[in-house]
């Protein structure tokens, strides 16, 4: 089958056709992948921000038809359509009995570039390839955990619900699991990326009344008006905390949400959030960034919360749904999150716009010539 491979970090993808699948384990299932999403977490395993072992298949975000299934397989029977989660989640362990199956001790195993037990099903010329989040939605067909998918019906067009699997739980699901946003808020987001573009749809429907968008790209700032966004801030021309306290009669934002990842701009999501208010950290930092808080005056006198938020706290399995009603109803946009449709050749053009800041999402469609 045909791929996009990661050879060894900062370096292009390379697609080839060449790639061997192996059959599915106990509790494995093979997708056709439909359609795959380009997220930024792929350029930052490229760019060695999220540290795997190459050579890889990325992709996380994508959307297909169930294939084969392995010995012991329940969830999913062939033919079923589905979108794929880049986070398992079991339902059996100690986290998903406690009400975070995003933090599923099943997913601790994909920082090994394998499946569950941490072996790949991917290989080419005889050698192993890994699989980013025991996906790899940048194949044609991927060997997946069974408990990394949840069935949708066959009307929902898979490349929309691609974008599900990743940039849309997390980036709504910070606003509407992880955040505590009440009717009337006023709501910042620094970072309008296409998770960033998917925290502003979620806060307004969340019932925000203010919600702020920063990013040094206008092409960005405009999108995130389409979404939702009241006010914008080029971050590149002004102080940002300055601009959200003067859009909040100085008091700074009832919540924030920092969708980049950097130390600075942690920080500033901090000094913008008012007294009393909510930091939520969505973005991905590299492994060394640290943050130095004053701590009187960022928890004690000023009683701030910082929440981290990973994979939006979602539920996989009651929010894809859930999720998918919002759109059927009109209030959650996924067409408008596609702004360029492109063959798996074409990935690397699409890391380059998505550092550009001139798309929301790329979605690759796989041609299936095999
Ligand atoms: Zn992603
Ligand atoms: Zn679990």
């Amino acid at each position: 089958m045909k791929a996009a491979i990661l050879p060894a970090q900062d370096s292009p993808l390379e697609t080839h056709d060449d790639v061997e699948l192996a059959e599915p384990g106990p509790g494995e299932v093979r997708v056709k992948v439909v359609a795959s999403g380009v997220c930024h977490s792929d350029l930052s395993v490229q760019n060695g921000t999220i540290p795997l072992p190459t050579p890889i298949v990325l992709g996380h975000e994508g959307a297909g038809i169930v294939e084969a299934v392995g010995e012991g397989v329940t969830k999913v029977a062939v033919g079923d359509h589905v979108v794929l989660s880049f986070v398992p989640a079991c339902g059996e362990c100690y986290t998903c009995k406690h009400g975070q199956p995003f933090l599923c001790e099943q997913s601790n195993s994909s920082a090994t570039g394998g499946m569950l037990d941490g072996t790949t099903r991917l290989s080419r010329g005889g050698a192993p390839l890994f699989q980013m989040a025991a996906l790899g939605t940048y194949g044609e067909y991927a060997i997946v955990p069974e408990i990394s998918m949840v069935k949708i019906p066959d009307d929902v067009p898979l490349h929309v619900a691609a974008l599900i699997g990743c940039g849309v739980l997390t980036g709504v699901g910070a606003a509407l699991n992880t955040a505590e946003i009440q009717e009337g808020d006023s709501v910042a987001v620094i970072g309008c990326g296409g998770v960033g573009l998917n925290v502003i749809q979620g806060a307004k429907i969340a019932g925000a009344s203010r919600i702020i968008a920063v990013d040094r790209f206008d092409s960005k700032l405009e999108m995130a008006r389409e979404f939702g966004a009241t006010d914008t801030v080029n971050a590149g021309d002004t102080d940002a905390v300055i601009e959200i306290m003067g859009l909040t009669e100085g008091r700074g934002a009832d919540v924030v949400f920092e969708v980049i990842g950097l130390g600075p701009t942690i920080e500033q999501a901090i000094n913008a959030t008012r007294k009393g208010g909510e930091v939520v950290l969505v973005g991905v930092p590299r492994m060394d960034v640290m943050v130095n808080l004053n701590a009187a005056f960022t928890w004690l006198y000023l009683a701030k919360t910082i929440k981290g938020c990973w994979y939006g706290s979602s539920n996989v399995y009651e929010d894809v749904p859930k999720l998918l009603d919002l759109w059927k109803q009109g209030s959650l946009k996924l067409e408008e999150l596609i702004s360029k449709e492109i063959t798996v050749d074409e990935v690397n053009e699409a890391f380059a716009d998505m550092q550009a800041g001139t798309v929301a999402r790329s979605v690759i469609r796989h041609a299936h010539a095999d």
